[in-house]
Formats: C-alpha cells, structure tokens, sequence
C-alpha cells in the first residue's frame, strides 16, 4: 500500500535587505490563514527594530509572531502545527547545523516551513545557514531590492558608518534599517575593508 504524502517541505525566501522578503512571507501567511490551517509565525528577539510580537515590512505590513531567541523554541511551540514561518532565520542565536537540523525535521515530520532570511551579509558573504537551506529546500525564492546609486536590480546589503562601508571587522549582525543599511546592485555595492 502507498504511504500518505505527509506534505512537508521547506520554503526559503531570501535576498538582500528591502528586496520584500518579510512582505512576501506576510503574503503566504494570509493564504494559509484563508485556508484555514493551523500556523504560527515567529520572529528573532535581536530584531526590535518594528515591534517584538509581530513580524513587520518596511512598507508596515505586519502578522503576529511569537519572539523567540533560538530554533529550540520554534521547535518548542510547533508541535502539530501545519504551517510554520521563521522571519530574518540569520538573527537566531544557534549554529547553522542546529537551525538546518531543525527545519529539515520539521519538514520530514509533515510542516510546511517557510524560512525568511538574508542570503549574504554585508561583506557579501553567504549566510551559512540559508546556503544549506536553499540547497534543501523544495522552494526557493529570491527576490531583489532596487539599488539606491543606480536603479538597477540590487541583491546586496550595503552597510555605512557615517556614509562609508563599515570596515571588514565589524560585528556580522547590527540591527538596523535605512539609516545603516542601503540596497545595492554588484557594480555599487563598495566592499568592506
Ligand atoms: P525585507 O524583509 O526584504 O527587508 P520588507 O518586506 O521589510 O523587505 O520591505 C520591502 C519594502 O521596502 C518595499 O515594498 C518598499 O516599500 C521598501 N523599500 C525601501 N527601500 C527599498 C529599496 N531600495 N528597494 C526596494 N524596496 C524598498
Ligand atoms: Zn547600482
């Protein structure tokens, strides 16, 4: 006899800051709220900068959200929940291994996961844990942001001290929003050093 689909699988919507990713995963969740399933939506403490219980777009789009600090919690309040969204995945504290483990035993368990993130940091270097979940993931959707030098497609998170790159040293994760950050497309970005 065939085995049920159980229908697990892992989405991953990823790209630069500004390039929608919260407003995209705020999308899927309306439809999954229409289709009456069970969801929970969660949302890293470390990013304050709109409102901890809720998950918020730059252009105020916003969904209620559980803060958490580590997977460990996600996998914590997920029990028997159907859909389960983790917004900005690179904010949580745990190693890659430990965030990619979780994800794909939720998947493997029967949820759909949808996972929000930042593919680089703002050296333009992968996140290593969205590079493992991009690889694995059954969706993945990556969205660009509009450079703000040119106009053209941007796909990089510009960071700026006082108007220049922050240096190559620089702690990995600042939270921080228009005034840290700027989209930019490759020839714009300026790299750190
Ligand atoms: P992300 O989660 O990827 O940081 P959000 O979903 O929070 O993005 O916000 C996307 C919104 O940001 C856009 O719809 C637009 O209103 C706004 N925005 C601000 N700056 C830019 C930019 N440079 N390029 C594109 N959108 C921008
Ligand atoms: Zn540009």
């Amino acid at each position: 006899m065939t085995r049920p689909c159980a229908g697990g699988r892992i989405e991953v919507i990823c790209g630069c800051m500004y390039s929608g990713k919260t407003e995209e995963l705020i999308r899927r969740m309306r439809q999954v709220q229409i289709a009456r399933q069970s969801f929970r939506i969660f949302t890293p403490r470390l990013d304050t900068r709109y409102s901890s219980s809720h998950v918020a777009s730059h252009s105020g789009a916003r969904l209620e959200a559980v803060p958490v600090s580590s997977i460990r919690e996600v996998i914590a309040e997920s029990e028997d929940i159907q859909v389960i969204a983790i917004d900005e995945v690179h904010f949580l504290e745990d190693s890659p291994e430990v965030i990619v483990a979780a994800c794909q035993t939720l998947a493997d368990n029967g949820s759909r996961v949808l996972v929000a993130g930042l593919d680089q940091n703002y050296r333009a270097a992968p996140f290593p844990a969205m590079s493992y979940l991009m690889a694995l993931a059954e969706q993945v959707d990556k969205l660009y942001a509009i450079c703000v030098r040119c106009g053209a497609y941007a796909t990089r998170s510009q960071r700026l001290i006082d108007g220049h790159p922050a240096p190559a040293d620089a702690p990995t994760i600042v939270v921080g929003g228009l005034d840290l950050y700027e989209a930019r497309c490759r020839t714009c970005y300026e790299p750190a050093c």
